[in-house]
């Protein structure tokens, strides 16, 4: 069900550092956007299959602010590409993994996305997502 990584997210305090660092690391920027659902501009760098997803907060409010001030920057999340999301969401659930978003919600990238709470699987965010084209 689980098709590969869709992307890695990493927090970052300030956008145009971190693009400037993956950059310089030899990735290439695909684009930046903001979701306002989750209060963050992102942007992404093609890897292989899958990409790099840097987050930078909006807003004081936003969980990745939350995380940056309890964590500092860093890896916030793993993206599992899925086909189905709503089905992989009822699964995960009945093997008892605590979702925090029972629906799919919009992601980047015109994604449909879902997060699993950390503390139901072994303190990594998970995000179940499923790609749609632009
Ligand atoms: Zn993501």
């Amino acid at each position: 069900m689980i098709k590969r990584v869709s992307h890695i997210g990493i927090a970052v305090k300030d956008l145009d550092k971190g693009i400037e660092f993956y950059q310089k690391l030899g990735l290439e920027l695909e684009g930046t956007e903001e979701v306002p659902s989750q209060k963050v501009k992102v942007a992404f760098f093609p890897c292989g299959d899958t990409r790099i997803e840097l987050l930078a907060p909006t807003s004081e409010d936003s969980p990745v602010a939350k995380f940056i001030e309890k964590k500092g920057e860093g890896i916030q999340h793993i993206a599992f590409a899925v086909d189905d999301l709503p089905k992989a969401l009822e699964k995960a659930e009945e093997s008892g993994v605590t979702l925090i978003d029972k629906e799919p919600r919009p992601g980047a990238h015109n994604a449909d996305i879902a997060f699993l709470h950390p503390r139901s699987t072994l303190g990594v965010l998970i995000e179940l997502c499923k790609e749609n084209k632009h």
